[in-house]
């Protein structure tokens, strides 16, 4: 049973981390972005709600964020552990997570940052764009996306890095490899 959390900048990998990590111990990953992704495809409320902001590479503001991430949480597959991959993003959303794991009386068990230098992630998502289309992935939405990064999500490392939950991978190098590296992180810390 473990319940973890995964930051890194945009084009990081998470996303690649996060289904190969879920698979291995067998929890769901949940990805706020890719939430919301759906919804905007599924044209919800909540995604036309989204869309302007994602497509601006601003947050989706935390009232809409946080609920729909509350309500994730109530599912009945997350019982026996989760992967959160892009939430929290700010110090508000990691102290509404608190709230949330203690009203389900769970603790986190690791936070993993997945460390990238920006020149890298920046070439990766633009790669990306032209295979993907997404439609956050140009060069000025991909900057503010960083800058995002940096002021509101990167806190977030001392905050968990101060409950001794944090454990940094290096996420340059082959996929497999950097699976390797956070496996390793995360089996160091499990209780089992
Ligand atoms: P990336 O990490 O590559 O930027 P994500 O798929 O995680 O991509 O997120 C895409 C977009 O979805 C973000 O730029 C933001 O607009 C929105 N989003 C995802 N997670 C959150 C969150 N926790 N809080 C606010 N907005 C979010």
């Amino acid at each position: 049973m473990m319940r973890m959390v995964l930051l890194g900048p945009p084009g990081a990998g998470k996303g690649t981390q996060a289904t190969r990590l879920a698979g291995r111990y067998g929890i769901p990953a949940i990805s706020t972005g890719d939430i919301f992704r759906a919804n905007v495809g599924g044209g919800t409320e909540l995604g036309v709600k989204a869309k302007e902001f994602m497509d601006a590479g601003a947050l989706v503001p935390d009232s809409i964020t946080n609920a729909m991430v509350r309500d994730r949480l109530a599912q009945a597959d997350v019982a026996g552990g989760f992967l959160l991959d892009g939430y929290p993003r700010n110090p508000d959303q990691a102290i509404e997570l608190d709230g949330m794991l203690e009203d389900l009386s769970a603790k986190l068990d690791v936070v993993l940052e997945i460390t990238a230098d920006p020149d890298e992630v920046t070439r990766r998502l633009l790669l990306r764009a032209q295979i993907e289309g997404r439609s956050d992935d140009t060069e000025p939405v991909i900057r503010r996306r960083l800058e995002v990064y940096v002021s509101s999500t990167e806190p977030l490392t001392s905050f968990y890095e101060g409950k001794g939950l944090l454990a940094r991978v290096d996420g340059l190098g082959d996929i497999d490899d950097v699976t390797a590296r956070l496996v390793e992180a995360i089996d160091a810390r499990s209780i089992s």
